[in-house]
């Protein structure tokens, strides 16, 4: 991993320089939904709008240089899970997950096995982004040292959103970072704190085809990345709504497409796993 951009200049033609891959595979790995009062998506907006189902997922990425995970989705099994949705007097959940909604279920139909992944990219640590984390005991397991230090003790309004049991026990796998990186050639990290102290985007340019950003919370729906509008579950609004725009830069000099995490609707235009997303061998 290297630095390839200085902190403070986002760079309108910078990311132009950054090295491509030769040959990327994408395969979107679904693990089911959580329910979510829509206000808890856009701050102080959408009260009365009701409860919404939300897509929770992952991806698998694939590039000659690495097989590559970016977020781990949900264990509704999780006994600790149980105990933190019910926390703080906060409406949350329940998860749906069907049988086939696994990360091992799924990576099994792409015939690839979890003891091969070379990294595991966390664009948080929220629960809903960790659940198969403990799947990956080869991988070198990559997030903000920011995000690690807060995951660690997180604050009374935050608790209920991370779960150390699922990477706490995973430490001594974890290589942290500190801004924006290069994992291998034509996959980047990038940081876009707000959501949490710690939250990144992750920017995968394949040499042949259309580039693609995977912000994790960062953007949760269309309407957040829209409306410069930061989510219910929130850490800076300030920060968030600055890392938008930071989004939006990078997305438009590249002509990238922009996958929000949890919006039901981008979702849909999504292919699941066993199908790719993307693929250009
Ligand atoms: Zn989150």
């Amino acid at each position: 991993m290297e630095k390839f951009i200085p902190s403070g200049r986002p760079g309108l033609e910078v990311f132009h320089q950054l090295q491509k891959a030769k040959n990327v595979k994408w395969a979107v790995l679904d693990t089911g939904e959580l329910g979510i009062w829509k206000t808890d998506l856009t701050y102080l907006r959408g009260q009365g709008d009701g409860k919404w189902w939300i897509p929770i997922w992952g991806s698998y990425i694939e590039t000659p240089d690495a097989k590559i995970i970016v977020d781990c989705g949900q264990d509704p099994n999780d006994p600790e899970i149980k105990r933190r949705i019910s926390y703080a007097g906060i409406a949350f959940g329940p998860i749906k997950q069907t049988p086939e909604q696994t990360y091992e279920y799924q990576l099994d139909k792409l015939g690839v096995k979890a003891e091969d992944i070379d990294y595991v990219l966390y664009t948080h640590l929220h629960f809903d982004h960790t659940g198969a984390a403990k799947l990956f005991t080869k991988a070198k397991h990559v997030c903000q040292m920011a995000e690690i230090r807060y995951a660690a003790k997180p604050d009374p309004f935050m608790l209920i959103s991370y779960c150390p049991s699922e990477y706490i026990p995973l430490l001594d796998l974890f290589e942290p970072i500190e801004g924006d990186a290069m994992i291998v050639p034509g996959v980047y990290c990038l940081s876009t704190p707000g959501h949490t102290p710690g939250t990144m985007s992750i920017l995968v340019m394949p040499e042949k085809g259309q580039a693609f950003m995977l912000p994790g919370d960062s953007s949760y729906l269309r309407e957040n990345f829209n409306d410069e509008w930061p989510p219910g579950f929130v850490y800076e609004p300030e920060t968030f709504v600055a890392s938008i725009r930071r989004q939006k830069r990078i997305v438009e000099e590249l002509n990238a497409t922009h996958w929000p995490s949890h919006d039901p609707e981008a979702f849909k235009e999504l292919k699941k796993a066993p199908a790719w997303q993307y693929s250009d061998y």
